[in-house]
């Protein structure tokens, strides 16, 4: 009875927090710092000797803070509290999701490589896939959520060798469409040498990290946008890493000479986020059970992309039952008409706001086809059903009721 494990909600006030170190401070305070003081030259040498990697650390030695572009208190802190959810080895935040996915793909692709990546990606990310790491001899190749284990490998038959990263998005923006996390871990064995590891690297945005846990799924890592449910209130921009210690020397070395941290800042204002989490979240989820109830039964309403009424015995409500906790708080629609009836609902709304981004506690709407998705080709965006009908919603804490209501009258009006 006198031990216990917490709970990460628990945890997210204190854990890995010493107030005595910071004049008993209850809070971590802003470490506002560019560089830490040495004790002596013989600790500043101990503490470069590790983060340099030129010697393992010594049982319940702590890696040293030497420079806030290798390490900050209030990023350590941070990510010692973010592994507590995906029970990640390690984590390393950025100072975008961006910025997160980048480092990934530029760590472990290299010329003449080839990287399958799940379709639709976020926008950013494809650009990223399609234009510019082609200049760097890198060739994405895309995946649909309908593809098989052997459609998959046949997608790269006479190229095994050189696929080195599995890049999945699941549940895909703006459709929700599930990827299957254990068949890309089977195509990446398959794909795998004694001496080349196929890695697996989710982004985990649209359902983290409460939702669903990709490493423990064959997932070698994890990317977040910390923008969107875990920062969770439209006031940052950040991202984060998270995954088994051998890759994740990697992403930190990496991060370190590309200078992408996330400034102290970014990291206490996430730090504050975190206390909340868990509460946010669950409110968005229980939020949004309602608002597709509503939209379901809608007469201007042609067809809803929730992941809670997925048809039970399809393979998407299979994949649903093994990987997601919640049907989560992103839910799309096509309105009946195009872009007009779109475009009239959309400035019709009062209370929720005409806004990209994701997972923040207000109420957010957009027109994926122009805005988010605008510079996906037409090609594809016919393939993976982003009309001019669809409207993308982020459903945030405000009462249900008035989102309904909202979105009723936003409705009436088209
Ligand atoms: C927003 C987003 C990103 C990019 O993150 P930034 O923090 O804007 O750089 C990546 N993936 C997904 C799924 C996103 O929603």
């Amino acid at each position: 009875m006198n031990s216990r494990v917490f709970h990460p909600e628990s945890l997210m006030m204190t854990y890995g927090y010493k107030p005595e170190l910071s004049e008993g401070a209850i809070k971590c305070p802003i470490f506002q710092t560019s560089t830490f003081v040495f004790k002596s030259a013989e600790e500043g040498k101990a503490f470069f000797e590790v983060a340099y990697g030129q010697r393992e650390k010594e049982p319940n030695e702590e890696l040293g803070l030497i420079y806030s572009r290798l390490n900050n208190p209030d990023l350590q802190i941070l990510e010692e509290r973010l592994c507590l959810w995906d029970e990640a080895d390690e984590c390393a935040v950025f100072e975008s999701g961006m910025s997160a996915i980048s480092t990934v793909m530029l760590e472990f692709l290299r010329p003449g490589d080839i990287m399958l990546y799940s379709k639709p990606v976020y926008g950013g990310t494809d650009h990223f896939i399609n234009k510019v790491l082609p200049q760097y001899g890198i060739k994405g190749i895309g995946f649909t959520s309908e593809q098989t284990k052997e459609e998959l490998l046949s997608l790269v038959e006479k190229q095994k060798e050189n696929v080195k990263l599995i890049y999945v998005e699941t549940p895909a923006n703006p459709t929700n469409a599930l990827f299957d996390l254990e068949l890309c871990r089977e195509v990446a064995d398959a794909l795998s040498t004694d001496d080349q590891e196929v890695v697996v690297c989710v982004d985990n945005t649209y359902m983290g990290p409460l939702w669903q846990h990709p490493l423990k799924h064959g997932a070698d890592l994890v990317v977040y946008s910390a923008t969107k449910y875990i920062g969770g209130h439209s006031d940052l921009i950040a991202g984060a890493v998270l995954g088994r210690s051998k890759y994740m020397t990697r992403v930190r070395t990496l991060r370190t000479f590309l200078g992408n941290m996330a400034g102290p800042w970014t990291g206490w204002l996430l730090m504050r986020s975190l206390e909340t989490l868990k509460v946010r979240m669950t409110q968005q989820a229980s939020n949004t059970i309602e608002v597709a109830k509503f939209l379901e039964s809608h007469p201007k309403v042609e067809k809803v992309y929730y992941l809670g009424n997925l048809t039970p015995g399809s393979r998407q409500h299979d994949i649903f039952k093994k990987q997601l906790y919640s049907a989560g708080a992103m839910i799309s629609f096509d309105i009946k008409g195009g872009e007009k009836e779109a475009f009239k609902f959309l400035n019709s709304l009062k209370l929720m706001k005409l806004a990209v981004s994701l997972g923040s506690t207000e109420s957010l709407a957009e027109h994926p086809a122009t805005m988010t998705h605008s510079d996906v080709s037409a090609e594809d965006r016919q393939l993976l059903g982003i009309s001019e009908k669809l409207v993308r919603l982020s459903i945030g804490v405000e009462h249900y009721q008035d989102i309904i209501w909202d979105i009723d009258q936003a409705l009436e009006n088209v």
